[in-house]
């Protein structure tokens, strides 16, 4: 079994609890000192460092969200002047106005760290070609897995997303053996292989995927079509980048990179602390972080937390895949619906995951459809076969979300690929 930093991967709980106490009374030392914001939050709540002594006053603290970052914008949280920072990042703005964060070149590092253990999990070495085709620029997932691939001594293939015909040249010309993207654009990548006809050229054995939510039945698909093992990796651009967490040779819940990163599950609506293995909202206070640290920042992202002993060896806290956000969660009818729930109705009825989310209003009651494709063998069936399926998707859709969605079949490579995060939703409602 390879780590890439295994006195943190394998550290004995009580080691790890220590450090995580000494990083965060720290932390809470150094945001109040540097950051008016948090100082006088701490104060509404009567509270000063001497209060967070250990692990056991976490709760203490009061939550951060999006909505504080964006008040915050852009330098309100900065706990350093800005001439110790090197690099900004910026969230994909998948829910609204995008918020940035700092880096210093330490912050850079440790993030780097993070992506390179989630590499040599996935199998990965110096003896590796890994094939970024992650966005580059403001967006994280590039300079991420990037900078992680570099501190592993990996050879790294820095291609961007887009310009599909020039992915499959490099990928097989390259001998790319590690693909790093998001799981749609790793879909749409074995789509195109599969066109081509090129299979047989490959020399990929792992993937790294994250960045958006995606289903087991997904990864079967992407594993078979590409002959590789799927990893998911997970993260967010105001808590460092891909790397907060990864998965491990078990390929069940992402190992959180507890030395850095404390994991909290709360009740969304009351803000309680649940015990492991209750979903909740994920919360994380980053507690090595010197530009940016954020103290129990509320990431709307859904999982539950597990101290189960883990096969690889690895002790860190392992979250489970994220079902959905907070906030990608569909009202319908007064019902709610996750995306994620729409996604494993089809991957079990043998749809690839091209589909899409259609909600309005008409007449103050809401319209709900889902178009999925074809695939191009069923697109060859009867329109009287065609309207068989789409009942019984539509009995297996009723049956999961508990009310009726209209469902239309649609002809293959027809809804609009991403080569970032998927646009699974059309929520036309102007509520
Ligand atoms: P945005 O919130 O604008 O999408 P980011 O680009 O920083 O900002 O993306 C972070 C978010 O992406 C996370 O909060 C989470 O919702 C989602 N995400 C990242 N990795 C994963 C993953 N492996 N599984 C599910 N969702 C993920
Ligand atoms: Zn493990």
């Amino acid at each position: 079994m390879s780590y890439y930093q295994p006195e943190m991967e394998c550290a004995t709980r009580e080691s790890m609890r220590a450090l995580q106490s000494e990083r965060l009374v720290k932390t809470v030392g150094h945001v109040y000192r540097n950051v008016a914001y948090y100082r006088q939050l701490m104060e509404e709540r009567g509270l000063t460092p001497d209060d967070i002594r250990s692990l056991d006053d976490l709760h203490k603290l009061p939550f951060l969200t999006k909505n504080d970052l964006r008040e915050a914008y852009p330098y309100g949280l900065l706990a350093l002047p800005l001439e110790e920072a090197v690099r900004i990042q910026s969230t994909s703005g998948t829910t609204g106005k995008r918020v940035v964060a700092f880096y210093t070149q330490r912050d850079i590092d440790v993030w780097e760290e993070c992506c390179a253990r989630a590499i040599v999990a996935a199998g990965g070495s110096k003896r590796d070609v890994v094939h970024v085709c992650y966005g580059y620029g403001l967006f994280t997932g590039g300079p991420g897995l990037n900078g992680g691939s570099h501190k592993v001594g990996a050879l790294t293939l820095p291609m961007s997303s887009g310009n599909t015909e020039r992915q499959l040249q490099f990928m097989t010309d390259l001998s790319a053996t590690i693909l790093c993207c998001t799981p749609s654009y790793a879909a749409f990548l074995a789509e195109s292989i599969e066109q081509h006809g090129i299979q047989d050229q490959l020399s990929l054995k792992a993937g790294i995927f994250g960045a958006e939510a995606w289903s087991e039945e997904m990864r079967h698909d992407i594993e078979s079509k590409l002959n590789i093992k799927a990893y998911d990796i997970y993260g967010l651009t105001e808590v460092s980048g891909p790397g907060v967490s990864f998965e491990c040779s078990e390929q069940a819940g992402m190992h959180v990179n507890e030395d850095h990163f404390i994991p909290e599950i709360i009740d969304p609506d009351t803000g309680e602390v649940l015990p492991d293995g209750v979903q909740g909202e994920l919360v994380f206070t980053s507690i090595s972080k010197e530009a940016f640290p954020l103290l129990r920042y509320r990431t709307r992202d859904l999982c539950v937390l597990t101290r189960d002993k883990c096969a690889c060896g690895r002790t860190l806290v392992k979250m489970s895949r994220i079902t959905g956000r907070t906030d990608d969660m569909l009202i319908i009818r007064g019902v709610n619906v996750f995306p994620s729930q729409i996604e494993t109705v089809l991957m079990n009825a043998g749809y690839p995951a091209n589909y899409q989310i259609l909600v309005d209003r008409v007449h103050y009651t809401d319209t709900f459809e889902i178009q999925v494709e074809m695939t191009p063998e069923m697109f060859s069936d009867t329109v009287k076969e065609v309207e068989a399926r789409e009942i019984e998707l539509l009995t297996s859709m009723r049956a999961m979300l508990g009310i009726s969605p209209k469902v239309t079949l649609v002809a293959p490579r027809s809804i609009a690929r991403s080569e970032g995060k998927a646009v699974r939703v059309i929520d036309k409602r102007k509520i």
